[in-house]
């Protein structure tokens, strides 16, 4: 029974037939990654680093920010952590970097574009995680958040690589990016859907009004369209370079089980979310097969509204009942 698989997850995320869908966290801070290592996750798919320099008005230093990467590493050895550098702006303002007065923040300078305006910032953050890589075994993969060009992609695979940090990827976030994400492709090693963001930039609805709530829903079918751009961009660039690339998902889609579902049948490879909703989530995928997942995502495509796709796939999904 569902119920049975709630109490008993163990931390290997799988379908029916046994494609194996791992199942991260998204966490901020060394307690939160302990609290998910004890959960079950398989690892970190987002670490929020700007949890680590919240309420501080001037950049921490690098030992301060080794310190706190360090901590989080610990918590998951020989696993994969996937570290964002610093998403200042809009919703996550920080003092030393983004600008209080910009008319909309939301399209202002923020994540990877601070870096144009307080240069060093984000290679400092770099040599901080290069050198917490150093004291730990976790499988150590660094993604920069708002990229909307392939350029912007290039120079920070260019700036991993000069901090001596190995995987680098970044977040589709923007339309531009999930509609250019093979040639994005081409120079990082894999991408994350950040799926809260992405249904913002595309709905163009503030993700921060409840009063737009229905339209920023990652059911909608225009999200989902650019999830499946996203994925199909990641396969013919994996085809084309004879290496798989990654797609993840962190944002809070990944935590709905019934779009999980449809996640993984547009393509997604991983799911990463808040560590409470490990355990449905992996109960719902196990109930179904690659080929059903697949069906269920050109269902939830081809519906006319957010509303219509969601209870189009739940309505195929009875063991959602199970789980209350
Ligand atoms: C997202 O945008 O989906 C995401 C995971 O990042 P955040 O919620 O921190 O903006
Ligand atoms: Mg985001």
């Amino acid at each position: 029974r569902a119920s049975e698989q709630l109490a008993s997850f163990a931390g290997r995320g799988a379908l029916s037939d046994g494609t194996v869908v791992p199942l991260l966290a998204n966490v901020g801070t060394g307690d939160d990654a302990r609290a998910a290592a004890e959960a079950g996750a398989e690892g970190v798919g987002l670490l929020r680093t700007e949890f680590c320099f919240l309420g501080r008005d001037s950049e921490p230093t690098v030992e301060e920010q080794a310190d706190a990467y360090t901590e989080v590493f610990e918590a998951f050895p020989g696993r994969k952590v996937v570290v964002r550098t610093l998403d200042a702006g809009a919703d996550k303002p920080l003092p030393f970097l983004t600008d209080a007065t910009e008319p909309n923040p939301a399209l202002g300078v923020r994540g990877y574009r601070t870096d144009w305006t307080t240069p060093g910032v984000l290679e400092r953050q770099l040599e901080a995680i290069a050198v917490a890589k150093q004291r730990s075994t976790a499988d150590v993969w660094v993604m920069a958040p708002m990229i909307a060009t392939v350029g912007e992609a290039a120079r920070f695979h260019d700036l991993v690589v000069a901090a001596g940090l190995k995987v680098s990827g970044v977040m589709v976030e923007t339309p531009a990016a999930a509609i250019t994400a093979e040639q994005i492709l081409e120079r990082v090693d894999f991408v994350s859907l950040g799926t809260n963001d992405l249904t913002q930039y595309t709905m163009a609805a503030d993700r921060m009004l409840g009063s737009l709530a229905n339209l920023n829903s990652p059911w909608q079918p225009a999200v989902l369209r650019m999830i499946q751009a996203t994925a199909r961009g990641a396969a013919q660039a994996s085809e084309r370079g004879g290496e798989h690339k990654n797609v993840g998902v962190c944002g809070e889609a990944a935590a709905d089980p019934a779009l999980a579902v449809v996640l993984v049948g547009l393509g997604v490879d991983t799911l990463s979310m808040s560590p409470r909703s490990l355990a449905a989530v992996s109960a719902v995928l196990a109930r179904v097969d690659a080929a059903e997942a697949r069906r269920l995502a050109e269902l939830a495509l081809h519906a006319t509204s957010a509303q219509e796709a969601k209870e189009a796939v739940r309505a195929e999904l009875p063991v959602l009942a199970d789980l209350g």
